[in-house]
């Protein structure tokens, strides 16, 4: 009013159940939002501002009759978006894999036999304490992604705490191995530049970046931007500076590869308004 931004607080959370996911009618198409909302809370993501600090899931009957429209539509390949692929079902940090299975399984009836199911693979990532023997057999049954996106954000312990990830460097190493070990490709989202980043930071997380890429492990690199919303939006933004020539290096043996250039330009730019 009058040039003035005027707010009436912070909607009541939905029902996921109660929105459709795309528009069959326009034939907009695209992932099937399962969750929304994230517990951890990590200090740079915008998504717990956004959607609240807690799981809201949509139901195995709902992701059915979504997936039905897709195969109806005569596409083939079934996507999700969560924040946290293996929370499916959970109202915590536990994993409940019995949620995760009946939801993959229906997912896969649904789409039939000349259909694409794709999970822990963007934009459905893999939380790395959650990423179990047990959990990777059960994704491999289903789905037909052959590689998967493990968030570990830095090789730092003193960083992660900072971030308030909830996990730690050697978690990050341990779903990589099994990854590897299970037949998948691991990609990891790495975050350079993190406010209070220290020179002791950057080589522990390039030493973790090296065991990583031993293991068969691709880097996905990431440039910290302040984003608006989030605990640190206001800290400097990111460089890239004492891990460019590494990252170029890596990106040269296809060992990583990532926006993290534009996202410099982007963070700049964020940072100035
Ligand atoms: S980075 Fe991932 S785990 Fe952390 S708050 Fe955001 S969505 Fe949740």
């Amino acid at each position: 009013m009058e040039g003035k931004l005027s707010s009436q607080g912070r909607a009541e959370p939905i029902e996921l159940d109660d929105f459709p996911p795309f528009s069959v009618r326009q034939r907009m198409f695209g992932p099937i939002e399962l969750t929304r909302g994230c517990i951890w809370a990590c200090r740079f993501c915008q998504t717990p501002s956004l959607h609240r600090a807690c799981f809201r899931h949509r139901s195995v009957p709902e992701v059915r009759r979504w997936v039905r429209q897709i195969r109806k539509a005569k596409l083939r390949d079934v996507r999700f978006i969560t924040p946290s692929a293996l929370s499916y079902g959970s109202s915590d940090g536990s994993v409940h894999l019995a949620a995760v299975e009946e939801l993959l399984a229906a997912s896969r009836e649904e789409i039939g036999p000349s259909g694409r199911v794709f999970f822990g693979t963007f934009p459905s990532e893999l939380r790395p304490e959650q990423v179990t023997a047990e959990a990777l057999a059960v994704i491999r049954r289903y789905v037909d992604n052959d590689n998967l996106i493990i968030g570990g954000q830095s090789g730092s312990d003193r960083l992660l705490r900072e971030c308030h990830r909830g996990h730690d460097a050697e978690s990050v190493e341990r779903a990589v191995r099994l990854s590897a070990e299970a037949g998948f490709v691991p990609n990891v989202d790495f975050i350079f530049g993190l406010p209070g980043e220290t020179p002791e930071d950057v080589r522990a997380t390039l030493t973790l970046v090296g065991r990583l890429t031993e293991l068969g492990a691709r880097v996905h690199a990431h440039a910290f931007m302040p984003l608006p919303g989030t605990a640190w939006r206001s800290a400097p933004r990111g460089s890239l500076e004492p891990v460019r020539k590494h990252l170029l290096s890596l990106a040269g043996r296809g060992r990583a590869y990532g926006q993290w250039r534009r996202q410099l330009e982007l963070a700049a730019s964020v940072s100035r308004r």
